[in-house]
């Protein structure tokens, strides 16, 4: 469910916003494109004219993709081992790719979703109160 914040700027529901983040939409028109490329965030909404340049997801989508790659490459050769003991040619053809794939799959939509809840928390640099 949309609310109101006190700026009179929608804020979207947070699943809306995972979603948006997902799908490479815009936090809050969920309809603009995110992304000018593959992992550059455009400089502002196509439709609602949001400017994204306050937009810094930082090395957090790359942590996030890193681990869990890490979790399921290495789990699944570790369980593939214990079960059917391949030859290390065989785990270097699955793994090896896998571990290439998936980082290219997840890097997006974590990118995404970590801008777009940037823009719900309205996340930004810490300032000091004199400035
Ligand atoms: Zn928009």
């Amino acid at each position: 469910m949309a609310e109101q914040a006190k700026t009179g700027q929608e804020v979207r529901g947070l699943g809306s916003t995972i979603w948006a983040g997902i799908a490479g939409r815009c936090p809050v028109c969920g309809r603009g494109k995110l992304f000018r490329g593959y992992l550059q965030i455009a400089p502002a909404c196509n439709l609602c004219g949001l400017d994204y340049g306050a937009a810094d997801a930082g090395d957090g989508p790359a942590v996030f993709v890193i681990l869990i790659t890490g979790i399921v490459v290495v789990g699944a050769a570790l369980i593939v081992e214990i079960v059917y003991a391949p030859p290390y040619w065989l785990h270097a053809l699955i793994w090896g790719p896998l571990a290439i794939l998936l980082p290219v799959l997840l890097l997006r939509p974590f990118k995404g979703v970590l801008v777009a809840l940037q823009f719900r928390h309205k996340a930004a640099e810490g300032r000091l109160a004199s400035e």
